[in-house]
């Protein structure tokens, strides 16, 4: 399995690397990474200026690791359009560290990296894990890889598009993994005003809002402790394979041992 590794973090991230560490044992993995922290940018994509690329030392060896002085976005269009010769079976952006749930999926580079994979026919995994308590990342990245690898065993779809959140405890304490919806928000966005030496300034203030969501979102699951996994799609002709993302589901909660599984009804 040939897989892409990208995230919004930057190559700095230890989350990442985390993540390559789990995904090397399923296959091959190449990493191109924002050179520094580009989260919230969402989609944003460079149009009219150069980008630098340059081949780094990976921090998990065997692995082919670019760093490119733009967007998350940039490196995975880079790397699907140049830098990686031959045939691509995965696209997985993160490890994010905290969570992209309900609004944020339209904000967060993570999501926007996985998007650039999805939109050129890869099936594309986003996985994010929500930072809280300070665990490690491996509980996400062993997840991250468990799907990988029910991807690469269900049959191929080029409409796979997966925004994985994942709570901040270790495996055995994880409840179990639901397929969901995207809640319709997460914040409350505020504008906040001020002066300084400069005159005027504003400042966007976002606070988290979990109450009140509706059963089968991805925040209902991942604040009662499950892996949420939220098929995304994009097109008007064509939904996600909703078969196949069960099928991808049901392994991962059998390789976890988990006897919660109770998908939630599916995007309508
Ligand atoms: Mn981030």
């Amino acid at each position: 399995m040939q897989i892409l590794v990208s995230n919004d973090d930057g190559i700095k991230s230890p989350w990442l690397w985390a993540l390559v560490k789990e995904l090397k044992t399923i296959g091959n993995v190449t990493v191109s990474v924002p050179d520094r922290e580009r989260s919230a940018v969402g989609t944003a994509v460079t149009l009219r200026q150069t980008l630098r690329v340059s081949e780094v030392k990976p921090e998990v060896p065997g692995v082919t690791a670019f760093s490119v002085d733009g967007m998350p976005s940039d490196a995975v269009i880079l790397a699907l359009g140049k830098l990686v010769p031959g045939k691509i079976d995965l696209v997985v952006s993160g490890i994010n560290r905290g969570l992209n749930l309900g609004e944020d999926a339209h904000i967060s580079g993570t999501v926007g990296a996985a998007l650039q994979g999805y939109l050129r026919g890869f099936p594309a995994l986003a996985v994010s894990m929500e930072f809280r308590n300070g665990q490690g990342p491996e509980s996400a990245a062993r997840i991250a890889a468990l799907l990988a690898k029910g991807i690469a065993a269900a049959p191929s779809e080029p409409n796979l598009f997966l925004n994985v959140n994942i709570p901040d405890r270790p495996l055995p304490e994880i409840q179990g993994a639901l397929i969901t919806r995207l809640a319709d928000r997460s914040h409350i966005n505020t504008v906040e005003e001020g002066h300084d030496d400069k005159g005027k300034y504003y400042c966007l203030v976002r606070q988290m809002t979990n109450n009140n969501v509706a059963e089968n979102t991805d925040i209902w699951a991942v604040t009662r402790g499950n892996v949420s996994i939220t098929p995304i799609y994009t097109s008007f002709h064509q939904r996600p394979p909703m078969r196949t993302i069960h099928q991808i589901c049901a392994a991962l909660t059998g390789e976890l041992g988990l006897t919660r599984h109770k998908p939630a009804k599916a995007n309508r």
